[in-house]
């Protein structure tokens, strides 16, 4: 199976990319992810990325096609997996399309999952990361709940800059809902709930 996850930076993506994972065996392929693993190794392309990421703002198009070209000619074509957070234009999304085709490899579905900005915001500024495991958490745990290891807080999860990622998300990555829609690939999720509620919602449409 070859997914996309779509949704406002805090929607679940990534909860959801883990019970998907584990349920299809799909490999997850996160260009936020990427980036920040960049970033710790202080690679160029990591440098390059924090620009951006910074402010809240879109790594230009040109860089994270070339990134995202290497990373899917890894894969095997027997091999499923799951976009996240990629793609985030209408030029990205093209380019994804062109690509998948070349191989004969596409998409089967887009996961486009809904919550109210305010909502986001509210699970963003109270969320916490996984140094090891890179597990999503909240701000009342210690340690992380999978694997013990330190927690920390994004440096672009701080409301000024959630505010801008949400509007870059309205403004940019919106456009692709009717890309997809059109081309009948759209599958709409409430997002709100449990983790696990939202999950049984995921695979009645799969
Ligand atoms: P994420 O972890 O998906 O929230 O991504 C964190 C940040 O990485 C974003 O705010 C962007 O600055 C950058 N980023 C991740 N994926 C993309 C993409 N597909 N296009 C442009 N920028 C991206």
């Amino acid at each position: 199976m070859r997914l996309v996850l779509l949704g406002a930076p805090g929607a679940g993506k990534g909860t959801q990319a883990v019970f998907l994972k584990s349920h299809y065996k799909l490999s997850h392929i996160s260009t936020g992810e990427i980036f920040r693993e960049n970033l710790k190794d202080n690679t160029p392309l990591g440098i390059e990325a924090k620009k951006y990421m910074d402010s809240g703002e879109l790594v230009p198009d040109a860089v994270v096609m070339k990134m995202i070209s290497d990373r899917l000619e890894r894969l095997s074509p027997r091999d499923g997996f799951m976009l996240d957070g990629f793609p985030r234009t209408v030029a990205q999304a093209e380019f994804l399309e062109k690509f998948l085709n070349g191989v004969n490899l596409p998409l089967d579905a887009v996961l486009y999952f809904h919550v109210p900005d305010e909502e986001i915001v509210k699970r963003l500024t109270s969320r916490l990361m996984c140094r090891s495991c890179g597990a999503i958490s909240n701000s009342t745990n210690e340690k992380c709940p999978s694997c013990g290891g330190e927690l920390y807080r994004r440096d672009d999860d701080n409301e000024e800059t959630i505010r801008s990622r949400l509007k870059v998300f309205h403004d940019q990555t919106g456009q692709l809902v009717d890309f997809y829609r059109s081309r009948g690939l759209l599958k709409e999720i409430d997002a709100i709930g449990e983790p696990e509620e939202v999950f049984s919602r995921v695979l009645k449409l799969l």
